[in-house]
């Protein structure tokens, strides 16, 4: 029987996480207008208005390659401008679009978002607009033509206001802003790009946790686990992740939760999970069928709130040069929490290291790839490729705090280098996650063996050895010319899930 897992690529997106809101009676840089035309009709009908500069330009920019998808220009249709201008070009290739009227003039841009494919919603569909007659989810890079000129740097910010036309009746509006209508904020474009709108019939539930909302969204009838069950992995997450960094909610937090359909037959059984973390939120798609199970969904929600930390304040300076930091190390503090908060159990713990990382990593062709070779092109592309980050950085950061908890006798781990970073990146404005910024750190705990092995390990891609480096009761073992960690006869079980989880 073919069992085949696909995990898609958790990705993280770099914005600073916390939003102003404004003032009343500010005035807006942007005012954009949304209508959902649903049940009637598949499509969210955009409209917004801007002046041309002193040459008579407008430029708006719409993505039309990232995150993995392309040739979004596809789901961008029935562009008007008025008054009419001299020309509108359409450039996908640089991803703009060119208006050339007269000078100074105020312009109204209309548009719609509609979705570009006609089959079932899979998993590799997420990131794409989904807008159907039932439901839509859309993330604000899919939905928004922004103009060139509303932001001069990636730290520019913008008053941006957004308001929706009221959902049909029956249909519920929510977005990463929470359940209003109308949203008003000082948004950098980065946060624009991250942030998300649904509507239709999806069920929303909420509670306050310290005097923040949390909300989560989600729609269909899920065969493995029920909306409560999803609930309760945020009420054990959220709060437990909070005390860890020692941080607090400063604006409601909202998850999504979309069931995607892959094949589940006799012959070919794929079930697949993703998400991403997005500004005071992070979006969620599982398949809806008996190869998802409630606890990879309990991974991927505690993956998926890290970010809110390591990616998203320890913001990488090269995207997929630091993915071994924001993905690997992201995976490992998922396990480690997890662990520690008794989410999961040590045999869990180990057996998630062994199967998910250890031998596929193991097996992998590209395995040794030095780091300064994984392009974003590779990264997106192919499974092998996407998933190494993961792998090699979850097996550093476990074989790094071992060698902290041996070198300080239990009383420092790599908690405190985690941490330590954190206090750098929230007391300097521009803060961004590099190698230098790392090495100093480790030369900081550990000294220059450290670098050195840092150099071996994640630079150059060598294969990781743990043989000196595992914590007392665990032992490294090849099982069938794979290795795996087990836990040594001599262990004590509760000692060990203690010292792993500290
Ligand atoms: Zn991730």
């Amino acid at each position: 029987m073919l069992r085949l897992l696909l995990v898609f690529a958790l990705f993280s997106f770099a914005f600073p996480f916390t939003s102003s809101p404004l003032a009343q009676g500010a005035s807006t840089d942007i005012f954009y207008l949304v209508k959902p035309l649903l049940p009637h009709s598949a499509a969210l009908q955009v409209s917004f208005q801007y002046r041309s500069n002193a040459a008579g330009k407008l430029v708006l920019r719409f993505e039309n390659n990232s995150w993995g998808d392309r040739d979004l220009f596809n789901c961008l249709t029935g562009l008007t401008v008025s008054p009419a201008p001299q020309s509108i070009e359409m450039l996908p290739d640089s991803s703009l679009i060119k208006i050339i009227a007269q000078p100074n003039q105020e312009l109204q841009v209309r548009y719609a978002i509609r979705q570009d494919f006609n089959v079932t919603l899979k998993n590799v569909h997420r990131y794409r607009p989904i807008v159907q007659k039932e439901y839509f989810h859309v993330l604000g890079m899919r939905l928004f033509l922004v103009p060139e000129n509303l932001f001069q740097s990636d730290s520019d910010s913008a008053r941006i206001e957004i308001n929706w036309a009221a959902p049909a009746a029956g249909h519920i509006f929510h977005s990463n802003f929470g359940p209003g209508l109308r949203q008003k904020a000082n948004l950098t474009k980065d946060m624009l790009y991250s942030t998300f709108f649904i509507g239709g019939d999806f069920r929303r539930y909420s509670y306050s946790w310290k005097n923040q909302t949390i909300y989560l969204v989600t729609r269909g009838n899920w065969s493995s686990f029920t909306d409560q069950q999803v609930l309760d992995i945020l009420k054990a997450t959220i709060p437990a992740q909070m005390v860890f960094w020692k941080d607090r909610l400063d604006a409601p937090f909202s998850v999504s939760l979309l069931p995607t359909f892959e094949e589940w037959t006799d012959s070919s059984k794929s079930f697949s999970l993703g998400g991403s973390g997005l500004l005071n939120s992070f979006i969620s798609f599982s398949s809806n069928n008996p190869g998802t199970e409630l606890k990879m969904l309990r991974w991927l929600y505690n993956h998926e709130l890290l970010h809110r930390w390591i990616g998203q304040t320890l913001v990488n300076e090269e995207e997929e040069k630091q993915y071994w930091f924001s993905e690997g190390f992201t995976d490992y503090y998922a396990y480690k929490l997890m662990l520690r908060n008794k989410q999961i159990s040590l045999e869990d713990f180990l057996d998630v290291i062994n199967k998910e990382v250890l031998a596929p990593h193991y097996q992998s062709p590209v395995r040794t790839l030095p780091n300064s070779e994984l392009t974003q092109q590779k990264f997106w592309s192919d499974r092998q490729y996407n998933k190494l980050p993961y792998r090699r950085g979850l097996l550093y950061a476990l074989l790094l705090d071992s060698q902290l908890k041996k070198k300080y006798h239990g009383k420092k781990s790599l908690d405190n280098l985690m941490k330590n970073l954190m206090a750098q990146a929230k007391k300097s404005g521009d803060f961004k996650f590099n190698h230098t910024v790392f090495q100093d750190q480790l030369d900081t705990y550990l000294g220059s063996a450290a670098i050195t092995e840092f150099g071996r390990y994640i630079l150059q891609g060598n294969w990781i050895n743990f043989e000196e480096s595992l914590p007392a009761g665990l032992l490294l073992e090849t099982q069938k010319d794979i290795p795996a960690i087990i836990i040594s006869p001599l262990a004590n079980k509760k000692k060990l899930a203690d010292l792993l989880g500290k």
